[in-house]
């Protein structure tokens, strides 16, 4: 099976210094060797690559994410010449290529829109709900405050000329944070969708607001006041009970899903790993960048695109961890009652200098206690759906608490 979601890494730096951020502030600093920006050759090349491996494996959609540090450092015309790159070699090819940039948003203006709407480049923008909390994190180096600007380019992003680029937004869960104010000052933005993203951490380094957990591979984590769970219940809660489908949220959707039987969008859950390869602007071939949170290098494979196809890359056991489901998991993992639904979290969650990864995630107590809450909160939607036999279901067809047209759910 071949990889469908590359992340390409146009600019190695960034124009905020936000204090949790993986990259420049975890345990890696290999970012530091690596060009500022990506020159045009590795583009060209990397394109190729790309499509030569999507050429064999033929899926029927892949995502190329341009990424950074910041990509829009690198400006607008070497995002054209990466786009231009990857459509022309996506000459003759079925897969539909979903091609999105990831940005701060502080950059965002008339220039880089009218070349992604040229290229068909969608946007997704990182905000952290109120000003009050996006400033808290999201600020520019010199220290100032970066709200306005990721808002004015917002305002730009939701115009007629530019809406249907328009990807979402993606807030950074923050304990300090009230959740249901974070969801409602992202939904103010009116985001097409939206995702939450939990720190990264490891047992060795935890996220903040965790406390270290056991040191032996086995037995529950150690009691905690699960931080991240009562904020993401909190979120959650506010996002079911509304009376009318608000927006899609990533990690909520998937849990709702998998609870229903289908299908996660979100890398945080479920049995199946990260299908994420990224390309350096050196040309390097890595794991995915969150492996940074690990220890410096931990994402490196070795490989580059001058040397090495991403089939070649893929024989790296990173990778292989990564797709081995349920088997790659520890012994706790495997015997735990909601593993299909949480597949042991992220994998870097899970890594610990003792027994690298062969742990819980991190946030297990959280996970589990959000999983159980889900559980709980559907099984009484569908029960009280079960007592109404349809008379009251809301007007507008709502399957009650899930904000959600009947006929989109598989109520089996
Ligand atoms: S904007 Fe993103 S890449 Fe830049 S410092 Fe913040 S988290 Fe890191
Ligand atoms: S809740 Fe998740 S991380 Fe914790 S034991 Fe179960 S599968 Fe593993």
């Amino acid at each position: 099976m071949g990889f469908t979601q590359f992340v390409v890494k146009l600019h190695s730096r960034c124009n905020f210094a936000c204090p949790d951020c993986y990259i420049y502030e975890l345990r890696d600093s290999s970012w530091s060797a690596q060009p500022r920006v990506m020159p045009r050759a590795v583009m060209d090349r990397a394109a190729r690559r790309i499509a030569e491996h999507i050429r064999r494996h033929r899926p029927r959609e892949a995502r190329v994410m341009l990424h950074g540090g910041e990509p829009l450092l690198a400006g607008p015309e070497r995002i054209r010449g990466l786009a231009e790159a990857l459509r022309t070699a996506w000459t003759g090819l079925d897969t539909a290529l979903d091609l999105v940039v990831q940005t701060n948003g502080a950059l965002i203006d008339r220039r880089y829109l009218d070349v992604f709407r040229q290229l068909g480049i969608r946007v997704g923008v990182s905000l952290d709900g109120t000003r009050e909390s996006h400033d808290r994190r999201r600020r520019y180096r010199s220290g100032r405050s970066s709200h306005d600007d990721v808002v004015r380019a917002l305002d730009l992003l939701r115009t007629p000329r530019y809406r249907h680029l328009y990807a979402g937004l993606l807030c950074t869960v923050n304990l300090a944070d009230d959740p249901v104010d974070t969801y409602e000052a992202l939904l103010a933005h009116e985001p097409p969708a939206l995702d939450l993203l939990i720190p990264h951490g490891t047992w060795e380094f935890p996220p903040p607001g965790l406390t270290p957990g056991p040191r032996s591979g086995s037995g529950r984590p150690q009691a905690r006041e699960l931080p991240y769970a009562r904020w993401l219940v909190a979120a959650f809660d506010r996002w079911f009970d509304a009376p009318v489908r608000e927006v899609p949220v990533r990690l909520f959707d998937s849990l709702v899903e998998l609870h229903l039987g289908g299908a996660s969008t979100s890398e945080v859950w479920g049995p199946v790993g990260s299908d994420v390869v990224v390309v350096q602007p050196d040309g390097s071939i890595e794991q995915n960048d969150i492996l940074k949170a690990v220890h410096d290098n931990a994402a490196h494979t070795g490989c580059h695109i001058d040397s090495h196809d991403f089939d070649e890359a893929a024989a790296h056991p990173g990778f292989a961890a990564e797709r081995a489901g349920p088997a790659g998991l520890c012994a706790q993992c495997r015997a735990c009652p909601v593993v299909g639904i949480c597949g042991g979290g992220l994998r870097v969650h899970r890594y610990r200098p003792e027994n690298g990864f062969d742990n819980p995630s991190c946030y297990c107590a959280d996970l589990r206690a959000l999983i159980e809450h889900v559980r709980a909160r559907i099984t009484r939607s569908l029960h009280s759906l079960a007592r109404s036999r349809h008379e009251e279901v809301t007007e507008g067809g709502f399957f009650p608490g899930l904000g959600m047209p009947l006929d989109k759910k598989p109520l089996r």
